[in-house]
């Protein structure tokens, strides 16, 4: 037996801890009414995790418990505990047994419980449906809703047979994958979304990265570009200045050999040899000027005195006619005379000046041939002096001659000597203005090198000392031209590799590798939720299938138990159950998505079972006709074909006999006895008959303290207890 026992402690009716036990296929609860024998059956809905309060007959969560009599306190909550026998495994949990157990508080909370620890709602509901004890309540019939699969809508009736037909447990795995496909979905569209935020993030960052990338390779090519510029670079400064100091040094011992040629020339030239005959003709020019002087010299002596001799001569001539002189003297120093009478010391001054006079003029005749005497002879001396020097003057002169011919002689020995020192003079200013030359070349070979200096600290700073590092085997011959060239197009890669900027490059390379490896990410994460979401659908798919396979093949067993249930309670006639299709407001699932092209607001219809029956001798049209007892009797011939098809590990039927004349009673019986072959019977009845049936009687009892009890009882007892 699957129901063990049920232990109600403040629910409704129940005030006190009271326990029913199961342990025989058939247990019948008989007595009076108000008892609270349906509270009985409403406490197995209850712990089984109905959520109606309707079907409970309460309104809140509080109307369950104990409300408390005269007697006895109200209770602040209720729990009823269903104890199975669970050897068989028919709950899908590995227990021998299982307590399942709700609490109702004051405040509406409730409880759940399976085998002591607190579990959902969910987590009940999910076994109980593996064990065909839907949610519907199928198998368990309350007072008075016998007929309420008959009242119920083709939709409704359908829902109770899939439960019956436990197919809930398809229908909650379906619910189940619906539930995790839209879950599914939504984690699908955030990270659609979460990728349509990261990629044009990670695009400018890929931008970003092969504009380094581009850099770096840029980086590469100067680098090796370098190497071989600089390689030969160096090869060429290094021959260039080799090549100049051989020059140099060439051209400083040629420089040498000629400077000394010159001075060698220089001093012959100079030599005191040439200098002698010169000094000697200078000498000899002063002589012959000094002769020379000294002959004219004598010369105008003599004509001076040639002159004084000519003029005394003059003077002696004249002093021979004196007598005039002395006439003239006389007039002349008569009228003075008279000008010095009257003063006798100017008398005698004047007498005295007259006296000197006249012997000077007396004395000049003696005087002047003498004087001529003596100025031929000193005239002779200076003719002879005179003589004496054009003598000498000529011999000079000869002297002279002789010398400057000699000394033309060794002139044109000089003038060769001459030209020879211009060559040489010429050949070193040649020389000197190719050193001058190298000097150029030098100084511009030094400035290359300073030049080739500074590129290659320039280099060092912008690339790397990858740049600099290059064997010393360059090719010094390389074209200048072409290493211009060169120098150009590396000084373009610098300016282009300095405007692309290598500022910041690793964080950009980590940061992209961080965002791609999240979008990596996403992208696995979404095809991970693809596949899900399809392997979803796939199962909704063969769910569906599944359950409209088991559902049509169920309908059909259960319309064969149908139809042979109806044929014994009305001896004859028939029922069977119709799929129709029942229109419905679309309700917007996932699938909608797939559109089909149907609006939402468009009308749809879903599956329901309708009732097809025929009643002996009667013209029955539709389940309203029929009256209170036929309505009974098709619903348990009903009842009893889907618990006969797909039997229930239980089935509580409270007073569904209740309409039942005793010849339908006994019928009811028979079906009842048949029944507990399949499930576990509880059964709530006033009729003999039914508890005739019953293992186990159980009587419940209230007394005037409103508090239900329960005893076990026979069945003559019970008959009485019913009572
Ligand atoms: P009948 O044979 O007429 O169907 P019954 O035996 O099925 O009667 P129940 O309907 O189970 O009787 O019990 C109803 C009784 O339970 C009533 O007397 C009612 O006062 C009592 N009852 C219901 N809820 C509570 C509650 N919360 N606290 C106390 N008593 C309650």
């Amino acid at each position: 037996m699957n129901l063990v026992r049920l232990e109600l402690s403040g629910f409704k009716s129940f005030a006190k801890k009271t326990a029913f036990d199961f342990s025989t296929s058939t247990v019948a609860i008989v007595g009076p009414n108000g008892s609270g024998k349906s509270n009985v059956a409403e406490s197995i809905r209850f712990v089984l995790g109905e959520q109606s309060m309707k079907s409970m007959r309460g309104k809140r969560g509080e109307d369950l418990i104990w409300n408390g009599s005269n007697t006895q306190g109200r209770a602040n909550r209720a729990s009823v505990a269903l104890t199975f026998n669970n050897t068989s495994r028919f709950l899908d949990i590995d227990f021998d047994e299982v307590v399942i157990e709700r609490i109702v508080n004051r405040d509406g909370t409730n409880e759940y419980r399976l085998n002591g620890s607190v579990v959902r709602l969910k987590d009940i509901l999910g076994l109980l449906a593996s064990a065909n004890i839907g949610q519907s309540g199928h198998h368990i019939i309350s007072q008075g809703e016998a007929d309420k699969i008959l009242s119920a809508s083709p939709r409704e009736r359908r829902e109770i047979l899939e439960d019956a037909l436990g197919l809930k447990v398809f229908q909650y795995k379906k619910d189940e994958s619906v539930r995790k496909l839209n879950k599914t979905e939504e984690n699908m569209r955030q990270v659609e979304a979460l990728r349509r935020e990261v990629q044009p993030h990670l695009r400018f960052l890929k931008r970003q990265v092969d504009k380094i990338q581009k850099a770096e390779d840029l980086r590469k090519e100067a680098t090796s570009r370098f190497q071989e510029y600089f390689k030969n670079e160096l090869a060429y400064i290094e021959h260039a200045k080799k090549e100049l100091d051989t020059k140099k040094k060439e051209l400083d011992s040629k420089l040498d050999a000629v400077r000394a040629k010159i001075k060698t020339t220089r001093d012959v030239l100079n030599s005191e040899a040439e200098n002698a005959d010169g000094k000697k003709i200078a000498a000899l020019s002063e002589d012959i000027e000094r002769v020379r002087a000294e002959r004219i010299q004598a010369s105008k002596e003599s004509a001076r005195l040639s002159g004084q001799i000519d003029a005394l001569q003059v003077t002696l001539r004249e002093a021979h006619v004196s007598g005039k002189a002395l006439q003239s003297f006389v007039e002349k120093h008569e009228q003075e005379l008279n000008q010095h009478i009257g003063s006798l010391e100017s008398l005698v001054s004047y007498a005295k000046s007259l006296l000197r006079s006249l012997k000077d003029l007396l004395s000049q005749g003696g005087a002047s041939a003498n004087e001529i005497e003596k100025l031929n002879v000193e005239k002779q001396k200076a003719l002879e002096e005179e003589k004496v020097a054009e003598t000498r003057e000529k011999a000079l002169v000869a002297e002279i001659e002789a010398l400057r011919k000699e000394l033309d002689e060794s002139r044109v020995q000089e003038r060769e000597k001459e030209r020879e020192l211009f060559a040489l003079t010429s050949e070193e200013r040649e020389l000197a203005h190719k050193e001058e030359v190298l000097a150029g070349d030098s100084t511009r070979l030094r400035m290359e090198e300073d030049e080739f200096k500074r590129e290659s600290a320039e280099a060092l700073a912008l690339i790397g000392s990858g740049a600099v590092s290059y064997q010393k085997n360059g090719d010094a011959q390389v074209q200048r031209s072409e290493q211009e060239k060169e120098k150009r197009e590396l000084q373009k890669i610098k300016i282009r590799l300095e405007e692309m900027g290598a500022g910041g490059s690793e964080e950009v390379l980590k940061e992209y590798e961080e965002a791609s490896e999240r979008e990596a990410f996403l992208e696995r994460e979404l095809d991970d939720l693809k596949e899900s979401a399809a392997s979803l659908k796939t199962l909704i798919d063969d769910l569906d299938t599944e359950l409209r396979a088991r559902f049509e093949e169920g309908i059909k067993a259960i319309n064969d138990e149908f139809s042979r249930f109806f044929g014994l309670m009305f001896d004859g006639g028939g029922a069977k159950l119709t799929l129709v299709k029942e229109p419905v407001r679309r309700i917007r699932s996932l699938e909608d998505e797939n559109d089909d092209g149907v609006p939402d607001e468009m009308e749809k219809t879903v599956d329901g079972i309708d009732i097809a029956l025929s009643i002996p001798k009667k013209r029955i049209k539709s389940l309203v006709m029929l009256s209170g007892g036929e309505r009974a009797l098709t619903s348990i011939a009903l009842i009893f074909a889907m618990s006969s098809v797909n039997p229930p590990p239980f089935l509580v039927l409270d007073e569904t006999d209740a309409a039942l004349d005793e010849a339908n009673s006994r019928r009811y019986g028979d079906m009842v006895a048949a029944l507990s072959e399949k499930s576990q019977l509880v059964l709530i009845t006033h009729n003999r008959e039914t508890m005739s049936r019953a293992d186990i009687l159980y009587g419940v009892t209230m007394g005037g303290d409103g508090v239900s009890k329960v005893l076990s009882v026979k069945l003559d007892e019970a008959v009485q207890v019913a009572k």
